[in-house]
């Protein structure tokens, strides 16, 4: 794990958050992205070398639709920016993680992605991602 990649943040309403975290950071955010075959609408905030990922659910069955129903908005996950992450993967599993997928996929903000069950992390999501342009570096 090279550093917090980025902060997700499960929010009822985008625009009023994006409103509140813009005047919490002092910044505006740097892009809003819909993750359709996750059912979320994201936006990001750079804040140094790490950034705060707001996501809304797009769909009543979203993940994080479910998250917020039984938890209320808040912390969803924290993700970490990995070189390899096929390695960090087979890393994860070799401690007895338990990932939610099985193979990287393609999440926003042009990251593959994989997550690490909660129930497997002591309570927290864990997101592992990789940018998809070190995919194509390796691969060449
Ligand atoms: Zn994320």
């Amino acid at each position: 794990m090279r550093k917090i990649e980025h902060i997700g943040i499960a929010v009822d309403n985008l625009d009023e958050a994006n409103a509140l975290y813009r005047a919490m950071l002092g910044v505006d955010h740097c892009k809003i992205e819909e993750v359709s075959s996750e059912g979320v609408r994201t936006s990001f905030f750079q804040v140094g070398e790490s950034k705060i990922e707001l996501l809304e659910a797009t769909s009543t069955d979203s993940p994080i639709a479910k998250f917020i129903s039984k938890k209320g908005p808040g912390v969803h996950h924290i993700a970490f920016d990995v070189e390899d992450i096929h390695a960090s993967m087979q890393r994860m599993r070799d401690e007895g993680f338990v990932l939610i997928n099985d193979e990287p996929k393609r999440g926003a903000d042009n990251k593959l992605v994989c997550f690490v069950h909660p129930k497997s992390a002591g309570g927290v999501l864990i997101e592992l991602c990789q940018e998809i342009a070190q995919v194509r570096e390796v691969n060449e």
